[in-house]
């Protein structure tokens, strides 16, 4: 068995009215979408 940290499966991007469902691969709170929307966000997550 492959150790891969994986989120909870069907997860929705916190974005308001965005029906987007999160790969259990993506930590992140929002979909690839919104996370390219927002840099600022995403900087702030990659720079800790
Ligand atoms: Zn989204």
């Amino acid at each position: 068995m492959q150790k891969v940290k994986v989120s909870h499966k069907g997860r929705k991007c916190k974005f308001l009215h965005c029906k987007h469902v999160l790969s259990i691969y993506n930590h992140e709170e929002y979909c690839h979408i919104h996370l390219s929307q927002f840099p600022h966000v995403y900087k702030f997550k990659i720079s800790k």
